[in-house]
């Protein structure tokens, strides 16, 4: 599905044009900077287009004859549009996403030059690869890595007042077929879901030719003053405050939360959302946050692959226009201690090309028991690989919001909702029969019980929650991309739905029929994976003991989580399904602690920095303040105020000293694997860090505003 043709299959359908009306500015600006299928349309011969329909919407292999002729309709389109050059658009392991520019122009001699893009320039690029994480996959002398064209996601215009450029959607490989990036895992995640996924409708009497992946994402973000911004150095290398006291006011009031948007954020809304708008990405919904200066933008979900792209685009796209505002955006999982986080819902759910959403649990007993099977797929993929799930949004940032009563903790759990629960509880305990009317599931007489699309009682502290006809993974980091975490969830349905639909071959090959082979299927694992449903608050106490009894895993960092990358299961796992080896597992995790622990690094020396040149002589200048006054007035005045805060104001200091000191000394630690490195920076570098922050956040509450140089959290999310 691409971004032409889902409108049809949303809920929201395209009611909203028919309001606005054909060829209003509205619906005209949508997509103008992406070349859709709608594009393709009116510039390809037909047979070309046709091509491309199939590769698009049906998944089938790109016609490599049609490449010159996309890439000649591709370049018009891309010229009329002003465009000078074009870029394969990949996306390294760094988390966000690269690109190498090539003029159209090439020259022919005799002062002469052609602009041509050639099919094969369409297929594939050849970036250096030797200076993106690899985790050991390349030496630096074997360093080529490729781009190669991804034609289901449309190549789209990126506009600057001086010129612009025609970004193209690659995946980036090495030159031995290992995969460097986020898109490779993603589409064979894909394809193995689609494959098991097919299966099972086959064996329920609804082949179709192609089961996908949607997913709609709801980013929240920080937008403060660039004046600001500017004058912390820790916002502007590490995207997050690393110190500051806690403001007298923080977001207990609530009054922020779908309050009024200010004038001048809305100006940066409204400008960030035409932006995308323009290339064809459907952002639905707009609001304030919890915190004071957070926000949010969904876009209305389409094809995981697209989604993925489409979001590291509403990312950028957020932070560029932020400028144009004299604002910054700040996407950090944690920017404001203290003050709520920042995350991203992964609303995730599997559809056919019909546009049959497989977890809508539907009107017949025919599709309730098919919305079961594949519902069951899901808890059962959850409860085996909780540490994948937990390990795909594990980061150094994502560790400050997890578990801390502001987001789901690092246990995984699965909520159902109320109705939903009651049947897995009774199915799992072998009954059929549930429900006040005694509702029989699957045996041709009842269906189940309306499920409520949008239930009151939505559990917002659940890592992961049935919500009507589709599942949110709120563990996701505000900053990181969404395709790790939708590889998982891909893989442990695939692999929970081939082991289901395999025992239902092997129970209707021995003649049981359709109905009682699923509802047993679906029993015995609402059975075993019990233990992973959960309804309840989970942000308790409670509920970290009775996990543990239960024998959930608690993940509680990053470098306890990724250790587990690798192991048997998940190296199984990624095999079984062509997704990773395990040389490109392994790969993953290395890159996963070295990231870990160079993010942790460049904290803390930007903590030194600020700690020596920020606080130390502001909190000096004070207590010299304070001396002198006591020097000067002390034979005549008591003074023991002014006394008692220059000793503590001394005391701070000292602390502020040793933890600098300490900290220094850290920081010249060298470890010779990254498990160990990761580990140094979590067991010693977090925790002086911390005693340093302690010593400066006191100071700042000491020392005067005139001397503190640092913009505070009052200034910072109040003020714009
Ligand atoms: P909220 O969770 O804030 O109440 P909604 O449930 O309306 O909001 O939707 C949140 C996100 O879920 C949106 O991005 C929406 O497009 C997405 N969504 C809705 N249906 C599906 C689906 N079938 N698959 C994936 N995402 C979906
Ligand atoms: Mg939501």
């Amino acid at each position: 599905m691409n971004a032409d043709t889902q409108d049809s299959n949303t809920e929201n359908g395209s009611a909203c044009c028919e309001h606005t009306g054909g060829g209003s500015g509205f619906e005209a600006m949508y997509g103008e900077n992406a070349f859709t299928l709608k594009e393709m349309k009116k510039r390809l011969p037909e047979d070309a287009y046709q091509s491309m329909v199939a590769t698009i919407e049906q998944g089938a292999p790109l016609d490599a004859s049609v490449a010159d002729t996309v890439a000649q309709a591709m370049q018009e389109w891309a010229l009329e549009r002003g465009a000078t050059h074009f870029a394969h658009w990949f996306h390294p392991l760094t988390g966000s996403t690269a690109e190498k520019h090539d003029s159209f122009m090439s020259p022919s001699g005799h002062g002469t030059a052609t602009i041509k893009l050639r099919g094969k320039d369409l297929i594939q690029g050849e970036p250096d690869a030797s200076s993106f994480p690899g985790g050991g996959l390349r030496a630096t002398f074997e360093a080529r890595g490729y781009t190669a064209w991804d034609p289901t996601s449309p190549a789209f215009i990126v506009e600057n007042e001086n010129g612009c450029y025609l970004a193209i959607p690659t995946a980036f490989i090495s030159w031995t077929g290992e995969s460097l990036d986020h898109k490779t895992p993603l589409l064979r995640s894909i394809d193995a879901l689609d494959k098991q996924a097919r299966r099972v409708l086959e064996l329920f009497g609804d082949a179709t030719s192609k089961v996908f992946t949607t997913v709609g994402t709801e980013q929240e973000y920080f937008l403060i003053d660039e004046g600001f911004f500017n004058e912390r150095p820790d916002l502007v290398i590490c995207g997050r405050t690393l110190l500051g006291a806690k403001p007298p006011k923080g977001q207990e009031l609530d009054d922020h939360y779908f309050g009024r948007i200010s004038t001048r954020i809305l100006a940066c809304m409204l400008d960030a959302e035409q932006r995308l708008y323009r290339l064809g990405i459907p952002i639905k919904t707009r609001h304030n946050e919890v915190a004071p200066s957070q926000y949010e933008i969904a876009p209305t979900f389409a094809d995981s692959n697209l989604a993925a792209d489409h979001q590291q685009l509403i990312m950028h796209t957020l932070r560029e226009a932020a400028r144009e505002h004299g604002l910054r955006c700040l996407l950090h999982e944690k920017p404001f201690a203290g003050i709520n986080g920042s995350g991203k819902h992964n609303n995730w759910s599997m559809s056919t090309d019909a546009g049959v959403n497989l977890l809508d649990p539907g009107d017949t007993p025919h599709d309730n028991e098919r919305f079961l099977f594949f519902c069951a797929a899901v808890v059962l993929a959850v409860y085996r690989h909780q540490d994948l799930l937990r390990i795909s949004v594990a980061s150094a940032a994502n560790d400050h919001r997890l578990g801390a009563n502001e987001a789901p903790p690092a246990i995984l759990s699965v909520f159902l909702g109320k109705e939903l629960r009651a049947i897995f509880d009774a199915l799992a305990k072998g009954d059929r029969a549930v429900g006040e009317e005694g509702g029989i599931l699957g045996l041709g007489s009842t269906v189940l019980p309306n499920l409520p699309r949008h239930s009151g009682d939505r559990n917002r502290t659940s890592p992961f929650a049935f919500t009507g006809n589709k599942f949110e993974f709120r563990a996701v980091g505000s900053s990181q991309s969404i395709s790790f975490p939708n590889v998982v969830l891909n893989l442990a349905v695939s692999e929970a739905l081939d082991d289901m639909a395999g025992e239902m071959e092997e129970r209707m090959a021995a003649g049981e029929g359709l109905d009682s082979a699923a509802l047993s299927i679906v029993s015995k694992v609402a059975g075993g994976a019990h233990p992973i449903l959960f309804e309840g608050d989970n942000y308790t106490e409670e509920w970290h003991k009775e996990a543990e009894e239960r024998g959930l895993l608690n993940l509680r960092d990053t470098v306890d989580a990724v250790a587990k990358l690798a192991s048997p299961k998940n190296v199984a796992l990624f095999q079984k399904y062509d997704v990773f080896s395990e040389r490109e597992l392994k790969s993953r995790l290395e890159v996963m602690l070295e990231q870990y622990e160079t993010h942790i690094g460049i904290e803390a020396s930007t903590l030194l920095t600020l700690a020596r040149t920020a606080v130390m002589p502001a909190a000096v200048s004070y207590l010299h303040e304070l001396v002198d006054t006591v020097e000067k007035g002390g034979r005549w005045l008591d003074l023991s105020g002014v006394r008692a805060t220059a000793n503590e104001v001394s005391a701070t200091i000292d602390k502020l000293a040793a933890g600098i000191e300490e900290l220094s000394s850290l920081a010249e630690c060298h470890a010779d694997s990254p498990a160990e490195g990761a580990a140094h920076a979590r067991d010693k570098v977090i925790p002086t860090m911390d005693a340093v922050r302690q010593a400066a956040d006191r100071l700042e509450q000491l020392v005067p505003g005139s001397l503190w140089t640092l913009p505070t959290y009052s200034e910072m999310l109040f003020l714009h």
